[in-house]
């Protein structure tokens, strides 16, 4: 499942290669699953229009379009197993292929996605009672405040793990970044999330939002392996040091790693540097 940082990695590394540029037709595939807004629509809207900016919003991919008439958002979500490759038109086409855009320059923009739980559609803003953009739900975590992020947690009756896992929460953090922000924040994860000090929920912001940007500097070098033509996967691995270590010593204390269930989720961390 990509996390924040591959979304974005993906988002940067498409908009890299197709902003500015024009959807000449859209082919879309005969499964149900993938679009959330019907087949028909989608390819009326999308049709003609031209690619202004492809960003991310929490785990979203949004394209960012012009059209003639009001504008419009391609929302993708990349699911367990989606991706998004910019080919070449004579690359063939590979299986499990469920949108093709054919872009202006020739090229082509495909979502292919085996397990079929990503998601298309497309938001209209003019159509919402209140014009906005696509926002999602939850707080995007790499730009909440200090203070807006320990409001969050706020009377939160649940363990400070699930309430990070919580989308409603903050949307784009999953379980890998949520393990590893608690550990360099020295909070265990099984904390009740109300009782954290603000002096903890402030350490536990700034450790978040450091621990995503450098896993996003690092995918920086793996976008060509993700947008190629082949469409090898190139999820880069940011050093973990407790997710996925369950036994081994702590990088830092050397007591073994211990891993519990929380929020149905593996969730792992060290006795010792976490309290
Ligand atoms: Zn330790």
């Amino acid at each position: 499942m990509p996390e924040l940082p591959e979304v974005e990695t993906v988002a940067s590394g498409v908009n890299e290669r197709i902003r500015g540029e024009r959807i000449l037709s859209v082919w879309l595939s005969r499964y149900k699953e993938p679009f959330k807004t019907p087949p028909d629509p989608m390819t009326e809207a999308l049709t003609g229009a031209r690619i202004d900016l492809v960003h991310r919003v929490g785990k979203h991919i949004v394209f960012d379009l012009t059209r003639e008439k009001a504008p419009l958002q391609w929302i993708v979500h990349l699911g367990m197993t989606g991706r998004l490759l910019v080919s070449a038109a004579e690359v063939p086409i590979p299986a499990h292929t469920h949108a093709i855009l054919s872009l202006s320059s020739g090229r082509d923009l495909r979502f292919v996605d085996p397990r079929r739980f990503g998601r298309l559609a497309v938001h209209s803003a003019a159509e919402a009672d209140t014009p906005h953009p696509f926002r999602g739900p939850g707080h995007e975590p790499l730009t909440i405040s200090a203070a807006d992020f320990a409001a969050l947690f706020r009377r939160r009756k649940l363990s400070i793990k699930a309430a990070l896992l919580d989308q409603k929460l903050l949307h784009g953090v999953g379980n890998i970044y949520a393990d590893e922000g608690l550990f360099h924040a020295g909070i265990r994860p099984t904390r009740m999330a109300g009782r954290l000090t603000r002096a903890q929920l402030d350490k536990l912001h700034s450790a978040l939002q450091s621990i995503l940007r450098k896993a996003i500097s690092l995918g920086g070098s793996s976008v060509s392996d993700y947008v190629d033509a082949d469409g090898v996967a190139g999820f880069f691995q940011l050093e973990h040091r407790v997710y996925m270590r369950t036994g081994q010593p702590c990088l830092v204390c050397g007591t073994p790693i211990r891993r519990t269930l929380l929020a149905g989720r593996g969730t792992h961390y060290c006795p010792h540097c976490q309290r």
